[in-house]
Order: C-alpha cells, then sequence, then structure tokens
C-alpha cells in the first residue's frame, strides 16, 4: 500500500528513543491499513451512546442519584434507578448492579448460588469454563464450591470451528440440569469469542425442547461489542464486572447480574441475604461514577475495539499469529497474540507496563494468582486495580504462550502500549519479522 501518511505519534516515539525505525514503520503501516475498519465501530458506538443517554434521561436521572448512601441504604432512590438503567440498556427485566460485588468472578458466582440448588447439574455449553470460575463450581477443588453443595457439573465441548455444538448441547441435558452456561469471551484460550446471535439459538433451541432449563451467560468482555446484548435475544440471565467494560474506566470496582426479574432476585438473596436480596445495600463513595462510567462505555469499548484492531495487524506485521485478525468481526475487546515463548510473553508485559501511566517502572513477573492454576503474569498500570478495560494484557504461563491484550481507555494510548511491547520483543530479538 502506497500511501505519504505519516502517523506523528510513532515520529515522536522514535524521536524520544523510545522506537526503533523498524516498529515505527511497521506501526505507521499498520495505522494505515486499519483506518478502514474503525468507522463500523464507530457507527456502533453512537448507537450504543444514544440508547444509553435515553435511558438516562427516561428513568429521569437528577443530580441527587449522583450522591452517597450509608448504612443499609434504606430508601436509596439512586440503587434503584442504577438498576433500572442497566436492565434497560442490556434489554433485560431486571439488573443488580452493586458496588458489593468484588469483581465480575463474584457476580457470576452468586448467579449460580442463587439459581441452582442441591440435586440440579450444571452444563457448560462452551467447555472449559474461565480459569476462575473452576474453582467456584468445583472442577478445581475449592472449599466452598457448587460441587460441596451438592450440584454437579458436565461440559459438552465447542466445535472443532470454535461454534457451539448445538446437537449435543440439546442431547446431553438431563432432567437434572437446571442451568445451562455459556462464556461469550474467549478467556484464556484461542478459541473465538461467540456471537450474541450464535448464543441466542442456543438459547432459542434450548427454549423449545427445554422450557425449565435455565440459560446463563458469563458476559465479561463482551458487554457493547456488539447492537445486542445475550438478554435480548433469549438469554435468562447473565453477569459480568464493572470494572471492564460497563464501567466505562471509571467505576471503582462492582459487577452486575441481569435477566428474568426472578432470577436476578435470587442471585441478590445470595449477594446480600433471602428477604433482604436487592432491597439493600448503600453506595458510602457516592454512585457518581457509577452512572458516569456506564455513560462513557460505548467510548471507552470504541477506544478498546479500535486499539485492538489496530494491535492485530501490527503484530501480524511482526510475524505473529492473532486472533482475532483486524479485518474480522469482533464480539468481545481482547485481543490474543501468540507469542510462542515464555520469554516473549514475559517481554511483552514488561513492554506493555513501561507504557502505563501508573507504575510504568515497574517490571511485571509470572506469578501465583488465587483462582488461577498456572503462574499468570498481567501487565496494566492501571488507575483503578485491575481494571483490564483501562489497558492490560496477561497470559498464563503455558502452551501456546499467548498473551491476551484488552482495555484501552483511549485509542491513542493502546497504540503506544503496543508499540511498546513491540519494541520490548524487538530488543530481545524476539520478533520473527525482524530477525536479522
Ligand atoms: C474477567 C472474566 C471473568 C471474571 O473475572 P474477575 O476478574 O473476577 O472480574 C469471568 N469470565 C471471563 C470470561 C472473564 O473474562
Amino acid at each position: 500500500m502506497i500511501t505519504r501518511t505519516k502517523h506523528q505519534l510513532f515520529t515522536m516515539l522514535q524521536q524520544k528513543g523510545r522506537l526503533s525505525a523498524a516498529i515505527a514503520d511497521l506501526a505507521n503501516q499498520a495505522a494505515i491499513e486499519v483506518a478502514p475498519y474503525l468507522d463500523n465501530l464507530a457507527q456502533q458506538r453512537d448507537y450504543h451512546q444514544m440508547r444509553i443517554l435515553e435511558s438516562f434521561q427516561e428513568a429521569r436521572l437528577s443530580e441527587y442519584h449522583l450522591g452517597l448512601s450509608t448504612g443499609y441504604g434504606y430508601g436509596d432512590t439512586a440503587r434503584q434507578t442504577l438498576d433500572q438503567v442497566m436492565a434497560q440498556v442490556l434489554k433485560a427485566e431486571s439488573a443488580l448492579v452493586r458496588e458489593q460485588f468484588v469483581s465480575g468472578t463474584h457476580a457470576i458466582a452468586a448467579a449460580l448460588f442463587g439459581v441452582l440448588r442441591p440435586g440440579d447439574e450444571v452444563l457448560s455449553a462452551t467447555g472449559l469454563p474461565y480459569d476462575t470460575l473452576r474453582e467456584v463450581i468445583g472442577i478445581d477443588d475449592a472449599s466452598g464450591s457448587l460441587q460441596e453443595f451438592g450440584i454437579t457439573y458436565r461440559q459438552v465441548e465447542l466445535t472443532a470451528e470454535g461454534t457451539i455444538d448445538i446437537p449435543a448441547l440439546l442431547h446431553t441435558i438431563r432432567p437434572t440440569t437446571k442451568l445451562v452456561m455459556f462464556q461469550r469471551s474467549r478467556g484464556y484460550s484461542l478459541r473465538p469469542s461467540l456471537s450474541v446471535e450464535e448464543i441466542g439459538q442456543a438459547c432459542q433451541a434450548l427454549a423449545e425442547q427445554y422450557p425449565h432449563v435455565i440459560t446463563f451467560v458469563d458476559n465479561c468482555y463482551g458487554e457493547l461489542v456488539e447492537a445486542k446484548e445475550p438478554t435480548a435475544l433469549g438469554a435468562h440471565l447473565i453477569a459480568g464486572s464493572l470494572i471492564k467494560n460497563l464501567g466505562g474506566g471509571l467505576a471503582p470496582t462492582g459487577g452486575y447480574v441481569a435477566g428474568k426479574s426472578e432470577l436476578v432476585e435470587k442471585a441478590a438473596a445470595r449477594l446480600t441475604a433471602p428477604g433482604i436480596g436487592s432491597h439493600v445495600g448503600s453506595s458510602p463513595g457516592g454512585r457518581r461514577l457509577y452512572f458516569q462510567g456506564l455513560f462513557m462505555a460505548p467510548q471507552v469499548v470504541y477506544e478498546a475495539l479500535a486499539g485492538a484492531v489496530f494491535a492485530a495487524r501490527l503484530f501480524e506485521l511482526l510475524g505473529f499469529a492473532v486472533t482475532p485478525r483486524y479485518d474480522e468481526k469482533r464480539t468481545d475487546i481482547i485481543q490474543a497474540i501468540t507469542i510462542g515463548t515464555a520469554e516473549g510473553v514475559v517481554a511483552f508485559c514488561q513492554g506493555l507496563q513501561q507504557a502505563c501511566p501508573v507504575d510504568g517502572f515497574v517490571l511485571p513477573e509470572p506469578n501465583a494468582m488465587p483462582g488461577y492454576a498456572d503462574p499468570v503474569i498481567m501487565a496494566g498500570g492501571t488507575f483503578i486495580q485491575g481494571a483490564t478495560s483501562e489497558l492490560s494484557a496477561d497470559a498464563p504461563i503455558r502452551e501456546p504462550y499467548a498473551v491476551y491484550f484488552q482495555g484501552g481507555l483511549s485509542q491513542t494510548f493502546v497504540r503506544i502500549g503496543a508499540v511498546t511491547a513491540a519494541q520490548k520483543l524487538y530488543e530481545q530479538s524476539l520478533v520473527p519479522a525482524l530477525r536479522s
């Protein structure tokens, strides 16, 4: 492709001695090549921004909802307003948006423990679930898991192409199967993330044949990436984290559960206690950042996606396998890049960390993490601890040595992060396309 456009960002980084000419040139090429693919993402952002704005206006959000409450939070109308707005954004009957959820894992666990009873079976329709959920379910040993409460587990593998095997799924249901779970995002695996349409088809097929079976979606990293959420296409219950997509980089903590009112209330009874359910819960720090974060979420998801598209093309030009590719449809914000070696994974993460606004001087190393079986290296100097949606890269130290790169408060920041990671690999002679 012949064009004279020069992206000043890379020239500037090069002049400052932070990038080699070879990396700056490929970054420039990647930026030029991905430009035509960003428009669709911007259109989607506009669509969600409009919807979210309307839901705020319909809920008559007022300055007084942005303040704080304490104690039980009785009569805290902001809590209900936030739930109502979120339900509308997700096209769900109800939502439970709470800072008392410490993470996505906690929200998902509350949903599962809330709905399941001893003797029930959970069936995963998307193979082995995300690392931290294996302990929640009891696939990996953990005190207090679903398994300890007499709830059994089985899984149906995805097809060789990484799609849901609907015939096998229907065939595997037993009378005790109470809940079928889907994981929308790829997690730490190289399978494609699932489209909401595909999840919707599976939910529909289940509803026709097994109307009593509850469909649950781990919605982490997928929110606002497509036009609709699984709740709009038949999923009964979904859950996710607020320091990912829907917190817009501003929510300081928290998670959500959304779906059928009766099921959401069961999750609430598990989060708080039977009887008080969703009717309590204060916000001592105030709810402004939750509302503001949700309002900003379409923009932040756009920045993350646009940045991921650039990173996909850059690392492909550098000779690495990437998924998804820059021109493929995206259904979550994760960019997987197969680096191929443990030292390469570490170099990538250390390079990314160097580009971060907080703790940019820290060198991350692989470590044991609660909830994860393999050592994990995590890079991301974020304003909110562990907020992967600000920009982060993480990787379990295991075959095939892939890094999972996601988030980005601004597209420019993602570009700086990606090229700095590339530079670090280059300095250690780990870039296949630039080996001398
Ligand atoms: C992030 C994530 C979770 C929950 O993780 P937390 O770190 O507890 O928020 C669950 N499933 C998937 C697929 C995820 O990406």
